[in-house]
């Protein structure tokens, strides 16, 4: 926008200087016009949405809808809505003072009306920056009509105002958002009553507030999100607040293992350190990522609810902090996870599944265990032959056996490498890369993915892990 305009500060210069204002839909539709000739994406940071959600909520805005998104746990439902901002201009300006963010061409509450008819060109504005337009609420059973809406105030009654005067009103959430957009997450979660009140503003723009018909012709653009199996089970929304949200957009998890990965690398927190050089084998990522992709398809845990990517995200953090306090106590300047560490993404993942029959005591340790498992066993096929690995297996059947844990360090993995025929050949199936730490994870994982095609034994001694023959 022209930064001029944010020197103007009474409506008569507003006027003046040409400024139009808009309805909340249009500002958004003619943003987005602006940023699809441009080419300029409306959801950054966002990843594998580009063929699907982008496309139904650019439809959602260019159409003027109210949008409802579905999706499971952890599908960026929140934060799709959050960007939803970046279509707001930067600035609007407002009545100063108002509750409502008042356009100042055109008020609705009665202070701003009287301030306009007395003060004409004087009357004085504020900008209001686009963050400040966006307000979100999680439904939850307690949410109520004044939350969102508003209350009487009791002591501007007693000060002998009338009910029916709007002045003797305390405003709620989205009247304070109006000229922006509100997000109300899990709708389903509102009790009727409030769901009513929401459909009535949405709808009639009025609404009753203990008993009184209060009009509020409110500019709002209403997103909400629900979980797919809630919003479509009777009776837990009523029908006509479900045919208010014009669009339905459904979300999903990633598509695909590479983008799992790209959106854990980018979301995992990044903590300094200067000490050390954190080196991940490419291999591990595939691991992780496909844990949540087992997870995701097992029977064993409920689809209504989902697994979440923040899954992958944690275990990924997980897995790097157990290598890296193996790295800090061996004094070693890499940090480098590798199969070893992998068990301390149980605790980042048991607490994060909700089990589909978690009555009969199934051990959850157990589930996460089998469900590694499977994603190790997917990943090793995919990068290693096992009919190369006959020269490694010699070495064991000769009574040979390797032992290792996650507080080896990483040099003691280059003697085996020596010793055992074929190893070097099959962890360079891996590309792992040339630092110690990357090789020693690479020789963990062929010895992982030996004993889980039932070629070596497993068994663990004072919390390190013998393999044999
Ligand atoms: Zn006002």
């Amino acid at each position: 926008m022209d930064q001029k305009l944010l020197a103007i500060h009474t409506v008569g210069e507003l006027r003046r200087a040409g400024y139009k204002t808009s309805p909340v839909r249009v500002e958004m539709r003619d943003n987005l016009v602006r940023k699809l000739r441009e080419r300029e994406t409306i959801l950054p940071g966002i990843i594998g949405y580009d063929d699907t959600v982008v496309r139904e909520l650019e439809n959602g805005i260019l159409a003027g809808h109210h949008m409802i998104f579905l999706g499971q746990r952890g599908q960026a439902k929140s934060r799709v809505i959050r960007l939803l901002t970046g279509l707001l201009d930067e600035f609007i300006p407002v009545v100063e003072g108002c509750d409502l963010n008042d356009n100042p061409y055109a008020p609705i509450c009665r202070r701003c009306r009287s301030m306009l008819a007395e003060q004409g060109d004087d009357l004085p504005i504020a900008w209001l920056e686009r963050e400040h337009r966006y307000a979100e609420k999680l439904a939850t059973p307690d949410v109520s009509i004044a939350d969102l809406i508003g209350e009487v105030d009791p002591i501007k009654v007693a000060e002998g105002r009338y009910l029916a005067d709007e002045e003797t009103i305390h405003y709620g959430l989205i009247p304070r958002t109006n000229r922006g957009i509100f997000a109300i997450n899990e709708l389903p979660d509102l009790v009727e009553k409030v769901q009513v009140g929401l459909f009535n503003l949405m709808e009639e723009r009025d609404v009753q507030i203990k008993g009184h018909k209060v009009r509020l012709p409110l500019d709002v653009v209403f997103v909400a999100s629900a979980n797919p199996e809630d919003y479509t089970s009777r009776g837990r929304i009523i029908t006509p607040l479900k045919d208010r949200f014009d669009a339905q957009i459904r979300t999903h998890y990633p598509r695909c293992l590479a983008e799992e990965i790209a959106i854990m690398e980018q979301e995992a927190t990044r903590l300094p350190r200067p000490d050390a050089q954190l080196t991940v084998a490419p291999f591990m990522k595939e691991i992780i990522a496909q844990l949540t992709f087992e997870a995701r398809a097992s029977s064993e845990i409920n689809h209504a609810s989902g697994v979440s990517v923040r899954v992958t995200i944690n275990n990924y953090e997980s897995v790097i902090a157990n290598a890296e306090r193996r790295a800090t106590r061996n004094g070693e300047s890499e940090i480098a996870p590798r199969p070893s560490d992998l068990y301390s993404a149980y605790a980042s993942t048991v607490g994060k599944l909700e089990l589909e029959y978690p009555a009969e005591g199934r051990n959850e340790d157990e589930l996460v265990e089998r469900l590694l498992n499977r994603a190790v066993t997917k990943v090793f096929d995919r990068h290693v032959k096992l009919e190369a690995l006959k020269p490694v297996l010699t070495y064991f059947q000769q009574g040979h056996g390797v032992e290792v844990s996650d507080e080896t360090p990483a040099v003691d993995y280059l003697e085996p490498l020596r010793q055992i025929k074929g190893l070097q050949e099959a962890v360079g199936m891996l590309k792992p890369g040339e630092s110690p730490g990357l090789i020693a994870a690479a020789v963990e994982m062929v010895l992982e993915g030996l004993h889980l095609h039932k070629k070596l034994n497993k068994e663990r001694v004072n919390g390190r892990f013998a393999y044999r023959a």
